[in-house]
């Protein structure tokens, strides 16, 4: 789950990272009034959960009441990368003497924490981190041991920060460091953290993502998703205890287990397919959850067959194909629907789907196939 970056700096501000005064506003209005209430020059920023909003036109700097006005009416009328603007972040403007790039996030190469930093910060670090990658510096973290001291000063030494900035710029990187772990986050990112004209040191930019299985323990950091801001199947499946993911095949996928719906996508590939999602439907196989998972794959108007994959273990094989039944009469799909039952009273399940408009597999490779043929209405 991704923050927007004023909820990201209200964190920030919990943690002592210090950020430019600013408030959220969702009218040109509100906008003009807060501008005067900071003193008349502000950063008006669009908050959608997209990077590049500054390239993008999102983020505009203006320098008096009036003009912000006429800013924040343009942005809140836009689309950034396609996402409407429904709010903006008014800050104060800062003038800025160095943009500089400051990150933690899990790797996965090293299954560790690792730090980023680069004096290149701003909104070309993509682009840096093409061209020129030894500008950005990399240090892994050990999860037990945290920061040291000494880590602290190898990056600043590293990224070229005067002297003058080190025990601000470590306590910044201790501070983004805490709140990663406390709020089991996977990126804390701050692009730029600036130095102002007058030696200030300030986090412009702000960006988290939390781990979504962390969220159960975090339900203060749970309320702040905005459903505005995600993709309605994903919200519906999550109602349901459903994990939908949306590709661009034409083959649904209608899977319970992670495990299972990665070699179901896997198998479809394989024989030249191409999946329309990854689904896993979880434990049970009630008929309201086969049913919201079938709704959820259908509002893609480019799926032309549905694949059920279901092992049946402690859900029976009989009752999953009960639940397949009665979700067809609630949803009534008009593609073909190709089910593989296999595990716990296989053979009573595929009895019940015998002589209704289910096709049938004995294999998840045979079922694939059919997939396949039905979606492309070949043989292969
Ligand atoms: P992003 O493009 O979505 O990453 O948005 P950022 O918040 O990083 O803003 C993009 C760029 O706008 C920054 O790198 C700055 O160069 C510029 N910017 C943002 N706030 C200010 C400000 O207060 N003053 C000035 N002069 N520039 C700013
Ligand atoms: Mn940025």
């Amino acid at each position: 789950m991704r923050l927007h970056e004023y909820q990201s700096k209200s964190l920030f501000t919990k943690y002592g990272i210090p950020i430019p005064n600013g408030r959220i506003a969702s009218s040109a209005q509100e906008v003009k009034q807060i501008c005067e209430e900071l003193g008349g020059k502000v950063v008006i920023k669009s908050q959608v959960l997209v990077g590049g909003r500054g390239k993008a036109g999102g983020i505009r700097l203006a320098k008096s009441p009036l003009e912000a006005e006429a800013f924040a009416e343009q942005i809140l009328a836009m689309e950034v990368k396609g996402i409407p603007v429904r709010k903006v972040l008014v800050d104060e403007a800062v003038s800025i003497d160095k943009e500089i790039y400051l990150s933690i996030a899990n790797d996965r190469n090293s299954q560790k924490p690792i730090l980023m930093a680069s004096s290149a910060g701003g909104v070309d670090i993509e682009e840096t981190a093409v061209k020129n990658p030894e500008k950005i510096i990399k240090r892994t973290v050990d999860p037990l041991i945290g920061l040291r001291e000494y880590q602290l000063r190898d990056i600043a030494i590293s990224i070229d920060l005067d002297r003058k900035f080190w025990k601000i710029f470590g306590e910044i990187i201790s501070a983004v460091w805490r709140l990663y772990v406390d709020c089991d986050a996977t990126i804390v990112e701050i692009n730029p953290l600036v130095i102002t004209a007058d030696d200030r040191v300030i986090a412009l930019d702000a960006k988290i993502v939390l781990d979504d299985n962390s969220l159960f323990r975090h339900p203060d950091l749970a309320e702040m998703r905005d459903l505005d801001a995600e993709d309605p199947a994903e919200i519906e499946g999550r109602k349901f205890g459903v994990v939908f993911i949306k590709l661009d095949g034409n083959i649904g996928c209608l899977v319970n287990g992670a495990g299972l719906a990665m070699a179901t996508m896997d198998i479809i590939k394989l024989l030249g397919g191409e999946p329309a999602n990854f689904l896993d439907i979880g434990g049970g196989a009630s008929s309201e959850k086969v049913a919201a998972a079938f709704r959820i794959i259908l509002a893609d108007t480019k799926v032309k067959a549905i694949l059920i994959n279901v092992f049946g273990g402690i859900t029976r094989c009989d009752e999953v194909a009960r639940g397949i039944l009665e979700a067809m009469k609630k949803v009534k799909p008009k593609i073909p629907v190709i089910v593989r039952l296999v595990g716990t009273n296989k053979e009573e399940g595929m009895k019940m789907l015998e002589g209704t408009n289910l096709i049938t597999a004995d294999s998840l490779f045979t079922a694939a196939k059919l997939a396949i043929e039905n979606a492309q209405g070949v043989s292969i």
